[in-house]
């Protein structure tokens, strides 16, 4: 089964993708967390998309794709993928069918995760994540037992440079325009669900497992 979770910036693409990853055995892809690791990496083509991501500005599709490719193929899981934060653009739409294709496998749902614009900015000016085991906390909702730590792991958290007002609203707008073309695509053929990001993590869950069952 491969699963796209489609989604504004902090609508929670991350943390349900954790939640079905667990639940039903899929690999979690996300561009973002692919492109974060590269861009830690120091070589020419990291420090160029350090900040392209620091600016909230998109990488450019070819790029991503290969990124994700080599990734997928690395990982060369049999079980399934949830692709999170791809595809982003609609020509990111047919370079995914057809990397499927080559696998003998396709896309067979796609979940489009709805949220306003001011709820979204809240939970990005909120969020840190835990380096070490990549969970997920917000610091308006979340309490911890020692500040700025994981409760988890004990690791000291991290927020993305992304993570701002000024990149968090490029980021939203550019989301926006992108948007309309990739739905429609997905609509026409009939694997769109639309579900609300609502406030509980377990509520947006179970929305979206009503989505995949049908
Ligand atoms: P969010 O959805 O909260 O913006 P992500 O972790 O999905 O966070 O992505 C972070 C950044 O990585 C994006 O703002 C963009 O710069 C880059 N990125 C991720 N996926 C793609 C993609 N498919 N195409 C282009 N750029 C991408």
């Amino acid at each position: 089964m491969n699963i796209i979770l489609i989604a504004p910036p902090a609508a929670g693409k991350g943390t349900q993708s954790k939640l079905l990853e667990e639940k039903y055995g899929l690999t979690h892809l996300s561009t973002g967390d692919i492109l974060r690791n590269i861009a830690s990496d120091g070589s020419e083509l990291g420090n160029h998309i350090a900040q392209l991501l620091k600016e909230g500005k998109l990488v450019d599709d070819k790029t991503v794709f290969k990124a994700l490719e080599s990734k997928l193929l690395e990982l060369n899981s049999h079980n399934g993928h949830i692709f999170d934060g791809f595809p982003r653009t609609i020509n990111q739409t047919s370079m995914l069918d057809e990397l499927l294709s080559k696998l003998n496998q396709k896309v067979d749902s796609v979940i489009y995760i709805e949220i306003e614009k001011e709820t979204a900015m809240k939970r990005a000016l909120g969020r840190t994540t835990c380096p070490s085991c990549k969970e997920i906390y917000n610091i308006y909702y979340d309490t911890f037992t020692i500040e700025n730590h994981c409760n988890k792991c004990n690791a000291e958290l991290e927020k993305r440079t992304d993570d701002n007002e000024e990149a968090f609203n490029i980021r939203f707008d550019t989301y926006l325009n992108n948007l309309k073309p990739i739905i429609e695509y997905y609509e026409s053929k009939g694997l769109l669900h639309t579900v609300k990001a609502q406030d509980k993590k377990e509520d947006t869950f179970s929305s979206i497992e009503e989505a995949i069952k049908g």
